[in-house]
């Protein structure tokens, strides 16, 4: 191409900033990346995904800061795709525009009582306590609230139930922000349930953060010895995949050990399918599950037997879920926008020119950071195919993109606004009595003010 490729990558997330990288970095291509996102921040779920006590995986950001150090790539935050920018605004100022929105929403769990007060998605409360600018400051932690159910075995749900079980305290150190701090200390939690409803082979589990998950001198794990079974789909399982394997040591470990009397416990039930949350003046006052058997191939059939658990809130962790995104084609059942290899392919069926989609967006919300590396390298190989049949942009210049945010009056914030947030957070953490990395800044008009100024 003899022209300098400009590319919008939409979401600021691990996904868009890899993607960023590789377009820069590809041999013979002479690319520039502008990265937009609606959150101020860059980074996503890293920040507003990973919890809290996971610092190690945070650390990613700092992988991520050196691809973002490029001057071949900038940072467009707090421009929201859909409201602040459409895809034909964005046509008009790039070559090809990829998307890396991710998944954001709590995947719907259609069973009776789910709307009570006390039900809540496990996106809803990661939102919370990470501190995003657009959910309430306040989490409804109600004081009789001690026994609580976690529906759905993946790394979200162990994320959420130790969350939970965790103190405030405890959780002081690291950089939840000063409201989720005073929001736990009215968490009255003492037993959080977590129910799978197949076996320990099938659980999403990754085995260093199930192992992790009694580091806590406040808390016991607590397997129950119920539905803690493996068939030959179970067994096959097990033997195709290593990591499947260490999941069910640690889980077997935990059966055999005996409570040390921690204050705190997080059960595990197998083989509970959740069926209904039942209510009590609006509230919820139980779950009903009905008791699985596995059917021989690592899959369960209902049993016809039903058991209430005496809970006082349900959060389902039963994994996230894309938003729609205006002008793009949506595939609802997969919660994706369909797409050939990250190339994004319209209702008719025809490949939508100069339009890719990679991460959680193209494949759903399943896999570690690690894995859209491979995916937008994936898309990026598509979108270089592509190259010389894009249309040139009306307004290439790099320029445009400002001045068109600067006449719509849109407060967008850069990677120098985000520099000068990152410093302000880290400020607060130093000055705080307790040592902490950083204080995250919540409401969206001051990390933008901060980030502007
Ligand atoms: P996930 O790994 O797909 O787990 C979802 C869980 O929900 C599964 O156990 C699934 O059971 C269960 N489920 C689905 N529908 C259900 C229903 N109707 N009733 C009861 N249970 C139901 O999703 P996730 O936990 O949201 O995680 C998403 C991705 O992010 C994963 O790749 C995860 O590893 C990653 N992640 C990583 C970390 C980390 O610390 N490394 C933290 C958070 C997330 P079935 O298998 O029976 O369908």
């Amino acid at each position: 191409m003899s022209r300098k490729l400009r590319v919008a990558v939409v979401g600021a997330g691990p996904a868009g900033v890899y993607a960023a990288d590789i377009l820069t970095k590809t041999e013979g291509l002479d690319a520039t990346v502008d990265l937009i996102d609606r959150d101020p921040t860059p980074f996503g779920l890293i920040r507003y995904g990973v919890a809290p006590d996971h610092p190690r995986i945070k650390e990613i950001i700092k992988a991520l800061k050196r691809v973002m150090s490029n001057p071949d790539i900038r940072f467009f935050g707090n421009v929201a795709f859909g409201d602040d920018v459409k895809l034909e605004d964005l046509r008009q100022f790039y070559d090809a525009i990829v998307f890396a929105t991710g998944a954001r929403r709590d995947r719907e769990l259609d069973i009776p009582g789910i709307d009570l007060d006390g039900s809540y998605g496990a996106a809803d409360f990661v939102y919370w306590y990470d501190g995003h600018p657009d959910v309430d400051r306040e989490w409804p932690f109600q004081p009789h609230a001690k026994e609580v159910a976690v529906l759905g075995v993946g790394n979200v749900g162990l994320d959420v139930s130790r969350i939970l079980a965790k103190t405030a305290d405890e959780l002081l150190v690291t950089e939840i922000p000063d409201n989720v701090y005073e929001g736990l200390k009215k968490n009255a939690t003492t037993d959080v349930h977590v129910f799978a409803r197949r076996g320990p082979a099938q659980v999403k589990f990754t085995p260093m953060e199930l192992r992790e998950l009694n580091h806590s001198p406040n808390i016991d794990v607590i397997v129950h010895p119920e539905g803690f079974e493996f068939d030959e789909g179970s067994m096959e399982a097990l033997k195709a995949a290593k990591s499947q394997k260490l999941v069910v040591d640690v889980l077997t470990k935990y059966l055999a050990a005996e409570p040390s009397g921690a204050p705190h416990r997080i059960h595990i039930h197998f083989c509970q399918n959740p069926v209904e949350i039942l209510g009590e003046d609006g509230r919820v006052a139980g779950l009903r599950t009905e008791i699985t058997e596995l059917d021989g191939t690592g899959n369960v059939r209902g049993t016809g037997e039903y058991k209430d658990w005496p809970v006082q809130a349900v959060y389902r962790a039963i994994g996230y879920y894309s938003d729609v995104l205006p002008g793009l084609p949506f595939d609802t059942a997969a919660g994706v926008v369909p797409n050939d290899g990250g190339h994004v392919i319209d209702l008719d069926g025809s490949p939508l020119q100069g339009v890719y989609v990679t991460g959680w967006i193209k494949r759903g919300p399943v896999g570690l950071i690690g894995h859209t590396k491979s995916d937008a390298a994936q898309t990026i190989g598509m979108l270089v195919e592509d190259i010389d049949a894009l249309p040139a942009p009306e307004h290439g210049e790099p320029e445009a993109f400002d001045r068109y945010l600067d006449s719509r009056g849109l407060e967008y914030t850069t990677w120098e606004g985000w520099e000068k947030l990152d410093a302000h957070e880290q400020a607060l953490g130093e000055a705080h009595s307790v040592e902490r990395e950083r204080v995250k800044v919540v409401p969206r008009d001051e990390m933008v003010r901060i980030a502007r100024s």
